[in-house]
């Protein structure tokens, strides 16, 4: 079977090709994304595999068919950013990577507000140049504060756990609560009692129609003044613009995130040499008490064998007529 392997970089040829030793299919990589410009690539294959910043929607789902692509193999658990009705209306098959290391991105969460809260990226700078002083470095005791979590499933169940693990009250929030952290302590509460009792925020849900924006001016009101607030799930969870104004004001203290709304044109590239034109990231980039880091909260090895794996196992799958991990819009519906 040919596949298309889009958005491919060093690492994924790495990890994908250890992972075919055994099952030898034909993968033809692009480094370009699969947008309305690059879909012209799939001419000759049956499956396109693909990461979090393709852009799937109608039209080059329906240029897919034109092409007789059968499959969309995502190699990542979200799948915000495919068109499912219009590969259902198109007879192609959607499978993704439900879990690959929930522990991965729940331990990155972790590093951003610790990193954050005790400014260890400042004092490595610091040192590094002769600087001993502890002027503005200090941080706060994690034990004892409040953490509130939004979603609750398996990166955001890890999360509440190691969190409790530090001492932290921790409250939630999911419509489906985990009867297991209840046992272990964590209570679920409404997002405006989140909001308003948490002394960190860290987003675990996925982004869909309801989720989109969760964090806007409303949500801001009711949060604490310098509130943490950690995204690690997908930008689109917040609206940037009212963040940046909540960052000026002060009410926001701390901003971790390895997610960003305008991600797509930005992310998994080196610009360094380059003018970069988004000026909301920049703003971002500005402030003292941000810290972004570019979707890097899957990344580790673990996580990416297990995204080989899987996405090969879900491709050999499809071959034998069986649909594992699919992702199917009508059983979402219901
Ligand atoms: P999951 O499906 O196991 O859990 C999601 C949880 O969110 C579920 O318990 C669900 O009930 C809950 N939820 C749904 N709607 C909600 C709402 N409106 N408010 C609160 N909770 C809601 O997913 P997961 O594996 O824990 O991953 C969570 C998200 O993390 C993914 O959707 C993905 O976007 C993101 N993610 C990011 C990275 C990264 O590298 N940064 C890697 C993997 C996943």
């Amino acid at each position: 079977m040919r596949i298309a392997v889009y958005s491919a970089k060093p690492y994924d040829r790495e990890f994908l090709d250890a992972e075919n030793k055994n099952r030898n299919f034909e993968l033809s990589y692009f480094e370009d994304p699969l947008t309305i410009e690059t879909v012209s690539y799939t001419g000759d294959f049956e499956a396109v595999c693909v990461f979090v910043n393709d852009h799937l929607d109608r039209d080059v789902i329906a240029k897919l068919a034109e092409n007789n692509v059968k499959l969309i193999a995502l190699r990542c658990a979200g799948f915000n950013n495919v068109d499912l009705a219009a590969a259902r209306d198109h007879a192609i098959k959607v499978v993704r990577v439900p879990a690959y290391s929930p522990y991965a991105v729940a331990e990155h969460a972790l590093a951003l507000i610790m990193t954050l809260n005790r400014k260890t990226h400042r004092s490595f700078n610091r040192v590094r140049e002769g600087n001993f002083s502890l002027n503005g470095l200090i941080g706060f005791d994690l034990n004892g504060k409040t953490v509130g979590v939004i979603g609750t499933g398996k990166i955001g169940q890890i999360f509440s756990k190691i969190m409790l693990g530090f001492g932290c009250t921790v409250l939630a929030y999911d419509p489906y609560p985990n009867k297991e952290l209840i046992q272990a302590g964590v209570d679920y509460v409404s997002l405006d009692i989140l909001y308003k009792r948490s002394d960190i925020i860290s987003l675990q849900c996925p982004l869909t129609p309801d989720t989109h924006h969760l964090i806007n001016q409303k949500a801001l009101d009711q949060m604490k003044e310098g509130v943490m607030l950690i995204n690690t799930s997908r930008g689109g969870l917040i609206d940037t613009k009212v963040l940046v104004g909540a960052l000026k004001k002060g009410k926001i203290g701390h901003l971790g995130i390895d997610v960003y709304e305008q991600e797509e044109a930005i992310f998994f590239k080196d610009l360094s040499d380059q003018i970069v034109q988004d000026d909301l990231i920049m703003r971002l980039i500005s402030f003292p008490n941000v810290l972004i880091t570019a979707h890097q909260a899957f990344f580790t090895n673990t996580a990416m064998q297990n995204i080989a794996s899987t996405t090969l196992g879900n491709i050999e799958a499809f071959q034998k007529g069986q649909f594992v991990n699919e992702v199917n819009v009508d059983r979402l519906a219901s």
